[in-house]
């Protein structure tokens, strides 16, 4: 992990620029209307449009389960974490965010 500030992964070269939210510092990048968000934890992805959709994919996945189940969403999450070391889609890459949409059809 560098101490630098990430690079957008579309806009080659581009710094992404810290910004305080609710959430946390969020890195973005500084290009109008590109959508790479970056939560600043060791391990996540920067966000580009294709991992923000198969993030949405994932969630449209997760939630219903919960939903219908009445089961907690934390307790879902926490099976989540124990099953496949997940605990946030939010964070997670495309791969990852497959791997959750597969997991979740086998519940
Ligand atoms: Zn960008």
């Amino acid at each position: 992990m560098q101490d630098q500030n990430p690079t957008c992964p579309i806009h080659e070269g581009i710094y992404l620029q810290q910004r305080p939210t609710k959430c946390g510092p969020v890195w973005r990048c500084p290009i109008t209307g590109c959508t790479v968000r970056w939560w600043g934890a060791k391990d996540t992805t920067p966000c580009d449009y294709q991992t923000a959709q198969a993030r949405k994919a994932a969630h449209a996945v997760i939630d219903p389960i919960w939903q219908r189940y009445h089961m907690s969403r934390a307790s879902l999450y926490r099976r989540m974490k124990r099953d496949l070391g997940v605990e946030h889609i939010g964070l997670c890459d495309i791969a990852t965010c497959e791997k959750i949409i597969e997991w979740a059809k086998k519940l």
